[in-house]
């Protein structure tokens, strides 16, 4: 090999390993910065919930002011619990408890639930055959509904979510389908991106951090699982998760 070449391949190394460590050291810099800001943030809180309980000689404004402070105050909690929970998720290597579930009666539970607490039309077409998955069931419950709070947050209330339960393949495949706002091309390949947010006033009007599916996309790849999504703007949203199916399709 011409010395040119090899001078250009060790120093491509080079920079690789550079970029390597120091993408390493931002990642540490962020996690300890989360765990430091837990604490105190935790106690803003507890104070703050406490004023707000004895708040009667408040006026108006002060109240006011009061309520959006604590809702700041709950919005970093819940950030920074799900920013330690994904970098948890990607450290620990621990292999996760799967047990075999059954898809059907797992997502009618979930229905009936969503549909109950939510008071939103969740249509369910799953077919009459069982169809089972091995993985652990509370994860994928998390992660299913993740899909339905974001289908329930980007359409309209009067609108039906739809869950579809289909084999393709030997795969058991779960569409959490909703007809709401749709995402264009080019964002749906950054959704699941850690706090990529499409619109960042409309995430915050609706409270979400963009960590959500980046957190469901581990889990689900975690246990073996695919994700996608399949959108048009003003149309709505699919989003695809894959399963190899366990003991054929009955
Ligand atoms: P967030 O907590 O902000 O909802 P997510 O990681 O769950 O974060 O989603 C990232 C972004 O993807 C959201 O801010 C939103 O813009 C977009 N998104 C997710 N689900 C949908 C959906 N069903 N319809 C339209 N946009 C969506």
């Amino acid at each position: 090999m011409p010395t040119e070449i090899k001078t250009l391949a060790r120093n491509w190394n080079r920079i690789l390993t550079k970029f390597s460590e120091t993408r390493e050291q931002q990642r540490q810099l962020a996690n300890d910065l989360a765990h430091e800001l837990r604490t105190p943030l935790s106690m803003i809180y507890g104070f703050l919930q406490r004023t707000q309980q004895r708040s009667d000689n408040l006026n108006r404004f002060q109240k006011e002011s009061l309520d959006m402070a604590v809702e700041e105050a709950e919005r970093m909690i819940e950030l920074l619990q799900n920013w330690l929970e994904l970098t948890r998720s990607q450290e620990n290597a621990m292999p996760l408890p799967m047990e075999i579930v059954s898809l059907n009666k797992l997502l009618k539970e979930m229905a009936q639930m969503t549909q109950k607490f939510e008071q939103r039309l969740i249509l369910l077409e799953i077919p009459s055959s069982e169809i089972c998955i091995e993985v652990e069931p509370n994860q994928l419950m998390q992660a299913l509904n993740h899909l339905l709070e974001n289908a329930m947050q980007y359409s309209n209330p009067s609108q039906p979510i739809k869950i579809k339960l289909t084999v393709v393949d030997n795969m058991a495949v779960v569409e959490v389908i909703d007809r709401g706002c749709g995402i264009s091309i080019s964002e749906q390949a950054r959704i699941f991106d850690p706090f990529y947010r499409v619109d960042t006033s409309r995430a915050r009007e609706t409270g979400g951090a963009g960590l959500g599916l980046s957190l469901v996309k581990r889990s689900v790849e975690k246990m073996g699982g695919k994700i996608s999504v399949r959108s048009e703007l003003g149309q709505g949203s699919t989003f695809i998760l894959k399963f190899p199916i366990v003991g054929g399709h009955r």
